[in-house]
């Protein structure tokens, strides 16, 4: 007998066997009891996530003679004639996208189906249609025969125009549960007599990333051995690591056990494990441990921003691994970054940003005159490191001049904006998720960062991370980054000062005093400054 491949033999021809969709199903299930059926339906999703399948089930349903519940009943002639009904038409439009082939189906479509109720096209991949195609199918969707259904399926929706999307009901499939796939392969496992162990086919559903199919066919790849399938046969078969693994990773990132973690990683070196799985693996496991850190409000050792560094740079590098450098070598080094270092941020409580400014800056008398005079001074002064720190001071000087609390709460409400802009740099958005803005008035913001290294590459980068800011929110905000221990610094500094109703007076920050002197240039000049 000629093996028929898993996917096949086992796709369903039943709602029952169609599995991770159950909404949409009960859905199609109860317009069949209702005999409520749309002309048009549009079913979209990832590949292998039952589009299909679901739209045969559903075309033999609603042309079944005794649907039991809204399924077929798999017994009346429709149903076991159902292959070869010639008022099922399939068209693949990634094969057939002309003009031509809906033509054909336009001509037709006015003669009554033969044997059912319904004549029902279904149309995979219908986003690969032409647009004469489309045009010619919108004709027919705007005034379809009462017996014609269409079912128009797709991986990617947004490629299908508006106009035949309003006139389809539209199912939107999702991608599988990995403890869905579990429970489907186990099951076709034992009915084929294939041994294999629970862990092996787990890891065939994380492979598969919530498509059935792609899962039965990693199976059947699996398939031919007759001994009993482990989960080391997947991961040296498809070169991939097991969770475990990612675990121990992250446990000697945790306990500081250098040594432990760059043999692992030539572990995975050696056995070739893919680098995209292996990222993949390492986000998951880190992004649960992050949130883990919220949820248990326990101070680990990699704190929240460590493990969003982690995932920032690791997915940065996936753009790498095409250059002609060992993956592995970028992987290392982005975990020695969290080896022995003092600087490895802790969880940091918000209060920090509690801080009440005053309400009525005018009640305040002026601090005295010759501190002012010391920062106006220094301000002009050159020499690069007493240029950046007169900078810094007079940028918190004039942060706290006219710092309120409402200017706070929008600052964070923006950079939450800015953040969340995709054309957002890489650098900058590392720099901004490793900062909370602590301090804020119209026209300065002080930030504080977590982590100690963000600071001075942060404030080598100021122009173009004020560039950014004003192209986004169209605000020319002076900005100054602060390590913790200098915010810390600064805040008691700045209380003190309120209690003695000493106020902070706004010193004019002159653009030359950036821009123009040479040694301030060569300080805030980007293009000199090499970020590593
Ligand atoms: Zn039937």
């Amino acid at each position: 007998m000629k093996y028929k491949v898993l996917y096949r033999k086992y796709r369903p021809d039943d709602f029952e066997n169609i599995v991770g969709q159950d909404y949409i199903i009960k859905t199609l299930k109860n317009s069949i009891i209702n005999n409520n059926i749309s002309h048009a339906y549009l079913f979209s999703g990832p590949r292998g996530t039952g589009k299909t399948s679901t739209a045969k089930v559903f075309a033999k349903a609603i042309n079944c003679a005794n649907p039991e519940n809204g399924s077929p009943c798999g017994k009346c002639e429709f149903c076991l004639n159902f292959k070869e009904n010639p008022d099922i038409i399939e068209l693949d439009a990634a094969s057939n996208n002309g003009v031509d082939e809906i033509r054909e189906i336009i001509e037709n479509i006015k003669i009554t189906p033969t044997n059912g109720k319904y004549k029902v096209y279904i149309i995979d991949e219908v986003h690969m249609l032409t647009q004469s195609a489309f045009n010619a199918l919108l004709l027919t969707l705007e005034e379809p025969p009462a017996h014609a259904v269409f079912i128009l399926a797709t991986t990617n929706v947004e490629n299908v125009p508006i106009t035949i999307l309003s006139r389809c009901q539209r199912f939107d499939f999702q991608k599988i549960k990995p403890s869905v796939i579990v429970e489907r392969t186990k099951k076709i496992c034992a009915d084929e007599g294939i041994k294999i162990e629970d862990a092996a086919l787990e890891e065939i559903a994380y492979l598969s990333e919530g498509g059935m199919r792609d899962a039965l066919s990693l199976l059947d790849q699996l398939s031919k051995n007759k001994d009993l399938i482990t989960l080391d046969l997947v991961e040296s078969q498809f070169k991939t690591v097991s969770k475990k693994n990612i675990e121990d990773l992250i446990n000697y990132v945790e306990k500081n056990d250098v040594n432990s973690c760059l043999d692992l990683i030539n572990e995975f070196k050696n056995k070739a494990v893919d680098y995209k799985n292996l990222v993949k693996k390492i986000v998951d496991v880190a992004s649960v441990r992050a949130k883990n850190i919220v949820v248990s409000n326990k101070i680990e050792r990699l704190s929240i921003s460590d493990y969003k560094k982690l995932i920032l740079n690791l997915i940065d590098s996936l753009n790498k691994i095409n250059v002609n450098v060992d993956s592995y070598t970028i992987l290392e080094m982005i975990l020695l970054e969290f080896f022995n270092s003092p600087s490895i941020s802790r969880s940091i409580p918000a209060d920090e940003a509690k801080i009440e400014p005053p309400k009525e800056p005018e009640e305040i008398q002026v601090v005295e005159e010759k501190n002012q005079a010391t920062i106006k001074e220094n301000a002009k002064a050159t020499g690069t490191t007493e240029v950046t720190e007169t900078l810094v001071n007079l940028r918190i000087n004039n942060c706290f001049a006219k710092a309120q609390k409402n200017y706070l709460e929008q600052a964070k409400k923006e950079m939450e904006e800015v953040e969340m802009n995709v054309n957002i740099p890489g650098k900058i958005k590392s720099i901004l998720l490793d900062s909370d803005v602590v301090t804020a008035s119209p026209n300065n913001l002080i930030f504080k960062t977590n982590d100690d290294h963000t600071a001075p590459l942060a404030n080598q980068m100021l122009k173009e991370i004020e560039q950014f800011l004003q192209e986004i929110l169209n605000k020319n905000y002076k900005i100054i980054f602060l390590t913790s221990e200098r915010w810390d610094k600064e805040k008691a500094e700045y209380i003190k000062n309120l209690k003695n109703k000493k106020a902070y007076e706004y010193i004019e920050e002159k653009e030359e005093t950036v821009d123009k002197e040479e040694m301030v240039s060569d300080v805030f000049d980007l293009s000199k400054v090499e970020i590593v």
